[in-house]
């Protein structure tokens, strides 16, 4: 039976459940269907085009139906589409991506582990930092700090790590006492009267002072994106990351660089945190960018001294009891290859480093008007802060919609961004061309400045 529109709207009314709904609307107003998708664009069930200014979610980097990678996956899919990896089985394309991953990311980040997206590997890494200083006799150290606004998944613990309040509403938390959170890397919002060296210096003590507290020998590990995603784009101060990985030397912590978002080449870079911020992370988070989007796939990624730990027997018959079915899922790991073998084709990288200076460029004009508080972001990552005052950066109140009101004045001339509290953020597939940049620049401008007397009015 052939479906229509209407029926595939008031069956996903009845039956789908989706993420952040916001369920004052959604049975009134029902889901518009992303029906087809093509290079930067994504086609809705009229066949009104958008430009995806946000790479689906953060995740399609080369853009949508991309032959090499499509193939990969069929070709994969009908060689062998699964079996299961556990113990001392394996697959060809779980091999040899993962040898690819050690000689992409940074210093002995050389021991993949497979989950199905970037929660499960947050997820999975809090467990085997756990696992880690068991087996090094340190059972006590098992605090893991974090930052408000951060976003680091939605299972029962990266739910806990995540620093974002508006995701927290009537949810309980688990495991108390297992998470702290300290202050965001928010320079937009940092205490008046402080310049941005000061502010870091006020970041780094507030971390240290919250060791102290809490205990160094209590506290395993510190979590931290190198540029907040979902919190609202955050650029941390210059010297940020750094000085806090230093911290967590000084004090036997490991340091856990969520790179969900940031690693392949959003930042014009395989991953951010050595290269652009000048730390090696003993744990790095991967997923979304690593297939493009095209099958679900993650990573948590271990140094060798991490793994040697693990991976030292202790007791005869004793196995590392963690895993997924689909660890090292045989077609996503294909996809997984097939998007690194583009990217390194394409340079995409080097043409992320050329065109993301542009679309900053481009999209700071934003700043003329008045409800624009802030832009900012790096390479193909932006956001931009809509403020009541922006002398007093003073915040529109989340009923006020502001950034939703955005989003609704880009789609209606045809252009996707997603609103996130009072951010617009941007982060458009790394194939965006220079016209790409400008349409998006251009439409963002349009809409800012249809809605700017409403919010002004608000
Ligand atoms: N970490 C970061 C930094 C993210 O942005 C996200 C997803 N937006 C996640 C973790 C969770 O990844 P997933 O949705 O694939 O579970």
């Amino acid at each position: 039976m052939h479906q229509t529109n209407a029926d595939i709207r008031r069956l996903d009314i009845e039956h789908f459940i989706h993420p952040y709904t916001d369920f004052a609307t959604f049975k009134s107003e029902g889901s518009q269907i992303a029906a087809r998708a093509s290079g930067v664009h994504v086609i809705d069930e009229n066949g009104q085009r958008y430009v995806d200014g946000i790479a689906g979610l953060w995740c399609v980097n080369l853009g949508h139906g991309r032959r090499e990678i499509v193939d990969a996956i069929a070709e994969q899919a009908a060689t062998m589409q699964y079996y299961n990896p556990f113990g001392h089985t394996t697959n060809i394309p779980a091999t040899l991506l993962a040898a690819e991953l050690a000689e992409l990311l940074p210093g002995s980040l050389n021991h993949v582990f497979y989950t199905t997206g970037g929660s499960t590997a947050n997820d999975l890494a809090i467990r085997m930092v756990h696992y880690y200083f068991n087996r090094r006799g340190m059972p006590r150290k098992k605090k893991i700090i974090s930052r408000v606004d951060a976003y680091h998944g939605s299972t029962y613990v990266t739910a806990r790590l995540t620093g974002i309040h508006a995701t927290k509403y009537d949810f309980d938390e688990v495991a108390e006492g297992l998470v702290h959170h300290v202050s965001a890397a928010n320079l937009y919002r940092r205490p008046a009267g402080m310049d941005e060296a000061a502010f870091c210096n006020h970041l780094v003590s507030e971390f240290e002072d919250r060791i102290l507290q809490l205990g160094p020998d209590n506290v395993a590990a510190f979590i931290a994106e190198p540029i907040m995603g979902a919190g609202g784009v955050m650029v941390a101060p210059a010297g940020y990351h750094a000085r806090m990985h230093a911290i967590c030397r000084r004090y036997g912590m490991l340091y856990i660089a969520d790179e969900v978002v940031t690693a392949f080449g959003r930042l014009g870079e395989w991953s951010a945190s050595e290269t652009l911020y000048g730390y090696t992370p003993d744990i790095m988070i991967v997923a979304k960018g690593l297939t493009s989007g095209y099958v679900p796939l993650g990573a948590a990624i271990f140094s060798s001294e991490i793994y040697d730990v693990i991976s030292t027997p202790q007791r005869k018959g004793a196995v590392l009891s963690l895993g997924f079915t689909y660890t090292g899922h045989a077609v996503a790991c294909a996809a997984g290859r097939a998007t690194i073998a583009m990217m390194k084709r394409d340079d995409v990288n080097q043409h992320v480093r050329k065109i993301g200076p542009l679309f900053q460029g481009l999209l700071s004009s934003l700043r003329s008007f008045e409800v624009v508080g802030d832009v900012r972001g790096s390479h193909l990552m932006a956001g931009i802060e809509l403020v009541k005052d922006r002398h007093q950066r003073l915040p529109f109140g989340a009923e006020v919609g502001a950034a939703h009101r955005v989003f609704l004045a880009c789609r209606r001339r045809g252009l996707i961004v997603r609103p996130i509290g009072n951010v617009v953020v941007l982060s458009p597939p790394l194939v965006f061309s220079q016209e790409d940049c400008r349409e998006t620049c251009r439409i963002m401008s349009e809409a800012v400045e249809e809605v700017t007397p409403a919010l002004l009015a608000a």
